[in-house]
């Protein structure tokens, strides 16, 4: 069970405070102030907070805010991309990152501490997997963002991206019950569209998310138009093949109505030749998609490098003029180490 307060959906605290003999509709003002005022400590004196709660409050049985400390942070040199490094009450450590431009953030969070599906290129990857996060530990991230944005930037998250450590549908009902709770419209309000679940290909999470009762956008990580260049990148593409995996994204696409994202890596000399433009555009024929390209962004374990830019716009001018839409993201960030894991591991390294 959680019992931490960021992880009670408004339904969740109404039963809690039932169990614990208060009336549920003192749910109402402790909800919006965890989830929109964003307080921690100061919880019986925020408004509409009255005595039977103020009680509760301070009693055994209450849910408490979820433990997690910042001990690393940097910014980018536009100073737009922050990454915060947070520690969890067991000690792990995990990594979230805010990213875009003032009046338009994202917060990209994680989803567990390491992660298990060992892609080839990725920092976190390299890790290994430690542990599946809880719901409050994956909403107290987005609260952790927030407060730094109010406090420096005066801005707000607008979007929710689930692309940081750990393969988000491998730990589905805690990332489902944390999205539920940071799109609730009595708490942040973050609307179900501006979410996006990214996934290496995780096929039971994918039908389960086309079955759950919010849409959030899916976005599906390539890198390979074939089992066996894909499978050297994504070692999970030896259990669930493409064949499958576009066959599970065809579904999302018409039950929920809505475009799949694809992103694909650019990596020089690996997956980034006119052929290889050419077959992703044949596996995605007749499907609702966009592609997002993005340059490799380097990590210490993998010895491969980004394609040079003139590569990048030639890779997309081909799927370009076959009709399918593309965006090349930026690599913001990379003097931040932006890519997933990369903050942790390099702090994982000076601490050797
Ligand atoms: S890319 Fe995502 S799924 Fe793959 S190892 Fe990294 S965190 Fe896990």
């Amino acid at each position: 069970m959680n019992f931490s307060l960021e992880g009670l959906s408004y339904e969740a605290l109404e039963a809690q405070l039932a169990e614990s003999g208060v009336n549920p509709v003192h749910a109402k003002p402790l909800f919006r102030a965890v989830h929109r005022r964003l307080l921690r400590n100061d919880l019986d004196s925020a408004e509409g907070v009255l005595p039977p709660l103020q009680r509760w409050l301070a009693s055994e049985q209450a849910a408490k805010s979820c433990a997690m400390e910042l001990v690393g942070d940097t910014s980018s040199a536009d100073g737009f991309t922050r990454k915060y490094l947070l520690r969890l009450h067991d000690g792990a450590e995990v990594e979230s990152v805010q990213m875009g431009f003032p009046g338009r953030y994202t917060a990209c969070l994680s989803s567990q501490v390491g992660c298990a599906m060992g892609c080839v290129f990725c920092a976190t990857g390299q890790m290994g997997f430690s542990r599946h996060l809880t719901a409050s530990e994956i909403v107290a991230q987005v609260h952790q963002v927030e407060r730094e944005l109010r406090r420096t930037q005066g801005g707000t998250i607008r979007n929710i991206v689930m692309m940081g450590m750990g393969e988000p549908l491998h730990n589905f009902e805690p990332t489902m019950e944390a999205l539920d709770i940071i799109t609730d419209n009595r708490g942040l309000n973050i609307g179900p569209a501006r979410v996006a679940i990214s996934t290496v290909g995780y096929i039971p999470g994918i039908r389960k998310l086309t079955r759950h009762s919010k849409r959030y956008s899916l976005a599906v990580s390539l890198h390979g138009a074939s089992d066996e260049e894909r499978g050297q990148l994504i070692p999970l593409n030896k259990r669930w093949p493409l064949v499958e995996l576009l066959d599970a994204c065809r579904e999302y696409s018409a039950l929920k109505r809505a475009r799949v994202f694809f992103a694909w890596t650019l990596i020089g000399g690996v997956n980034d030749s006119d052929d290889h433009a050419q077959r992703l555009v044949d596996i995605l024929k007749g499907m609702d998609a966009h592609v997002n390209l993005i340059p490799l962004n380097p990590t210490e374990g993998y010895k491969e490098q980004a394609p040079g830019e003139e590569r990048v716009r030639a890779f997309q001018q081909i799927i370009q003029d076959a009709g399918l839409p593309s965006t090349v993201r930026q690599r913001r960030g990379i003097d931040v180490a932006a890519g997933c894991g990369q903050l942790k591991a390099q702090r994982v390294k000076r601490t050797r």
